[in-house]
């Protein structure tokens, strides 16, 4: 049960352990827009959603100011309502998926700001791009003149949790100070998206500017 008193408090928990620089994403899937109007009233400035519909819904009725992450799987039949609905996805990991939002950016005269998704567990069925093949990527999405990269995402391996995903936040990490390094023109490199629940103070530790939280936040998902 997720009471109004509850959510309130777990935000200004978190919150106030969060060290300066980390930004929270309240990670709202199967969440009611109350529920997300109550977070963003505790102090939540992100909210992250995985499905266009639920998105579109809880848009159309949390009648709060917040900034809007897509956090999910994107389709490419899906770009044309995404890059109206979000000011971010953090989940590129495909030219043929960059050149659909520049192009459906480019309609509405608008700079889509993306991280992109590294599969860092190296998982076939996963999203997200080798970490290997990156850099090549983000080469190639900085041609694009509707579509910034400001950084990366990783969830890890599915079925690790706490301790066990530091590695693949480390390899994260790591790719994103190199890419820094590369000073690619058109990328920012200035956001690292790591860590969920039950491993955002690992991510944290392992260099995660952004954490994306929802069961802590908004109770269990049933
Ligand atoms: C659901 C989800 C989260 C949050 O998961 P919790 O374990 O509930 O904190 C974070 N990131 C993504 C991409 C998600 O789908």
């Amino acid at each position: 049960m997720s009471t109004e008193k509850s959510i309130s408090e777990n935000v200004r928990a978190v919150l106030s352990e969060l060290p300066h620089g980390v930004e929270l994403v309240a990670a709202a899937k199967t969440r009611t827009a109350e529920e997300i109007s109550q977070a963003i009233n505790a102090g939540i400035n992100i909210i992250g959603e995985n499905y266009i519909q639920e998105a579109d819904a809880a848009r159309n009725s949390v009648k709060y100011a917040a900034r809007w992450h897509f956090i999910g799987s994107l389709q490419k039949n899906k770009v044309r309502k995404a890059v109206r609905l979000f000011d971010m996805i953090e989940t590129v990991d495909s030219v043929a998926l960059a050149q659909e939002i520049d192009k459906e950016s480019a309609a509405i005269a608008k700079i889509m700001q993306v991280l992109i998704e590294i599969n860092s567990g190296r998982e076939m069925q996963k999203g997200g791009v080798l970490p290997e093949d990156a850099a090549k990527l983000i080469r190639d999405i900085s041609t694009l003149r509707h579509i910034r990269v400001d950084g990366l995402m990783t969830m890890g391996p599915q079925n690790c949790i706490g301790d066990a995903l530091r590695p693949y936040f480390a390899t994260t990490r790591n790719l994103f100070n190199e890419i820094k390094q590369q000073s690619i023109a058109g990328v920012e490199m200035r956001h690292l998206s790591m860590g969920m629940s039950d491993s955002y103070k690992i991510a944290i530790e392992e260099g995660a500017n952004i954490v994306r939280l929802g069961s802590r936040l908004f109770g269990p998902r049933l």
